[in-house]
């Protein structure tokens, strides 16, 4: 089914109650056989649910949207780091990536597929370097939009990914009961069975909410972006580090490794001149250690009319061995994507400049 007019608006079935669903009250079992073939099974119709009678496959869809995004663009291969352009019932473009494992030491490659994917339509944080604040904050995603993500993609791959990284668009932990509402869905057993510690969510730094998940039943892991050593630096890249400077924003992170015994990442996009100084590579060792974090170095993918550019290759090896020397775990994350503009909000970017000009 396509986006009919009549139905255009109305709300996703997974976003509603079951009592909505208004199913035959003495067939119980309906309920699981729709969540199979939309969470195990990927259907993109109604008319895909063949054991459903045609009456209850007729009324769901006059009354339920039932896929949360429709493709506009699907760049890569199969082999490769593919990305997605989404469009939402509202016209909303959001983006997700999908990224195969690489290849092993021994040179075979792994079965393993990870999607990365938005929490938000923009963002309302404003990072200085990054493209999905450029246009500002629209809305949260509802639960089925984002679990909408993972089972499109899932259609379109042939499988489901394997791993999930909230990494795309937006700041999850600012989007915390739909997200939480989703990894429901995302990890139980009954409904699609993802193993919770395949999930990482990446916040910006919302120290309150990082309290509030050190509590939470899911072992799932966290990466924290945090792109600066020092709150001079961080300042100026980063406008939620005025509300949530680095001690409170650590201190919080102390309480989560504390209640969870998890490993925590660090995030740390380096940046010609402004953040990649032997201080800073020195500064971000002794808070490493602090959390016994490991330390994931991107080098910047560059952003069109934005002033930052990525730093020398040797510029990025010395601040790796820096960290290193220190004892600190630290690894250079090479961007598959980098040539099919991967890093978060880019693609959506474009678009969006492209539909301006038109
Ligand atoms: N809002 C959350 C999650 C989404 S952004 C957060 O900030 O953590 C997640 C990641 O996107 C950032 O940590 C960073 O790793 C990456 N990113 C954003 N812009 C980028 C760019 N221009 N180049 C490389 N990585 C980028
Ligand atoms: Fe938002 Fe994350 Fe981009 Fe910062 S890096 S603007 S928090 S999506």
């Amino acid at each position: 089914m396509r986006y009919g007019s009549l139905i255009k608006m109305l709300p996703l079935l997974l976003d509603q109650p079951v009592a909505t669903w208004d199913l035959p009250r003495d067939q119980p079992y309906r309920e699981k056989q729709i969540r199979t073939w939309i969470l195990q099974r990927f259907v993109s119709s109604y008319d895909e649910m063949t054991d459903l009678s045609l009456p209850l496959r007729t009324s769901l869809a006059s009354r339920f949207r039932l896929r949360a995004a429709e493709p506009i663009t699907i760049q890569g291969s199969e082999d490769t780091t593919r990305k997605f352009l989404w469009k939402l019932g509202d016209g909303s473009l959001i983006e997700s990536v999908l990224i195969p494992a690489t290849l092993s030491k021994t040179g075979t490659r792994s079965a393993r597929l990870t999607i990365c994917v938005s929490s938000q339509v923009g963002c309302a944080y404003g990072c200085r370097f990054c493209a999905s604040g450029l246009d500002g904050w629209r809305r949260n995603l509802t639960a089925a939009e984002i679990i909408g993500q993972v089972l499109e993609a899932a259609r379109i791959a042939g499988r489901r990914a394997d791993n999930l990284v909230f990494m795309g668009m937006g700041e999850p932990l600012a989007n915390l009961p739909n997200l939480l509402s989703a990894l429901d869905l995302l990890i139980s057993p009954a409904n699609i069975g993802m193993g919770a510690r395949h999930v990482t969510i990446s916040t910006s730094g919302l120290a309150p909410q990082i309290e509030e998940l050190a509590h939470h039943p899911f072992p799932f892991r966290l990466a924290l972006s945090l792109h600066a050593a020092s709150d001079e630096v961080r300042d100026q890249i980063m406008p939620v580090n005025k509300r949530y400077p680095m001690e409170r924003l650590l201190a919080a992170c102390d309480i989560f490794i504390a209640a969870r015994k998890k490993l925590i990442f660090f995030e740390y996009i380096l940046l010609a001149g402004i953040n990649d100084s032997p201080e800073q590579a020195r500064l971000l060792a002794q808070h490493a250690k602090r959390l016994h974090a490991k330390v994931n170095l991107i080098p910047y993918n560059k952003v069109e009319g934005l002033p930052y550019e990525r730093p020398t290759e040797d510029a990025i090896h010395l601040f790796c061995r820096t960290l290193l020397a220190a004892g600190v775990r630290a690894t250079v994350r090479r961007e598959k994507g980098h040539d099919i503009d991967a890093a978060c909000g880019q693609l959506r970017l474009q678009k969006m400049q492209e539909d301006k000009k038109i």
